[in-house]
């Protein structure tokens, strides 16, 4: 596989972090930035910008572009010379028109163009029936769901035994506001992408079913 720079788009629950776990155990070195981590450690580490996000994101909303972009674009601009060579991926981030613009303009003069956008389309039925049963351990983002990914220790992260978290935003009725925001803001991100050349679409219930597809269109770059 060659490497790539991915865009992963998809809405929450539609199984993002799932996916980037997976393809680490296909692609060595896979650096991953998803904003919505970011923001969470911001919050943990009870940081200015913390509290600011943790206003709009236990009410399901998005925060203001200027706070992310500066956010995710600082965190892409530490990565050294050499993960940059390698792959990466940005999940969650850009999730507007403006924020995408914005980041072609720090990677375009870089030469970091993304080399592909993957949009995860999955039916809301499924999100709505897995979200609720989700936790995350907040330092490294990682991802559990107590009815079919569940913990080796209850509450624990497999990797440091530090507690799991559930997320403030994942109750039903943050949920449908997030999906609601998702559908809407997307269409003109999927527009932009489109032109581009940049955008495909894999579609399934489950990652296991999503993951395989991931992988062929990677392997195709
Ligand atoms: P996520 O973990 O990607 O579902 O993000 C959790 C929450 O963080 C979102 O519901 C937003 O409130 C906030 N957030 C994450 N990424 C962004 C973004 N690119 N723009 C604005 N808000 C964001």
């Amino acid at each position: 596989m060659n490497p790539f720079r991915l865009l992963l788009l998809g809405a929450p629950g539609a199984g993002k972090g799932t996916i980037t776990k997976k393809l680490r155990s296909v692609v060595p070195n896979l650096q991953s930035i998803a904003s919505g981590d970011l923001l969470r450690q911001e919050i943990q580490q009870k940081s200015k910008l913390g509290q600011i996000a943790s206003k709009y994101i236990s009410r399901g909303m998005l925060i203001p572009d200027d706070l992310i972009i500066s956010l995710v674009t600082g965190h892409i601009g530490k990565l050294s010379k050499d993960e940059v060579a390698r792959s990466w991926l940005l999940d969650g981030f850009p999730r507007t028109l403006h924020q995408a613009i914005a980041l072609d303009s720090v990677l375009g003069p870089r030469g970091q163009n993304l080399t592909s956008v993957i949009e995860l389309d999955v039916p809301e039925s499924a999100i709505l029936g897995r979200i609720e049963t989700r936790y995350v351990h907040v330092p490294s983002g990682r991802i559990y769901n107590s009815s079919y990914n569940p913990p080796k220790v209850r509450g624990k992260d497999d990797v440091t035994g530090e507690p799991l978290e559930k997320r403030s935003d994942d109750n039903e009725q943050t949920i449908i506001k997030r999906l609601n925001d998702y559908n809407t803001k997307v269409k003109p991100l999927r527009e932009y992408y489109k032109e581009k050349g940049l955008l495909t679409t894999v579609r399934g219930d489950t990652s296991d079913i999503i993951f395989p597809q991931v992988v062929e269109h990677l392997e195709k770059l």
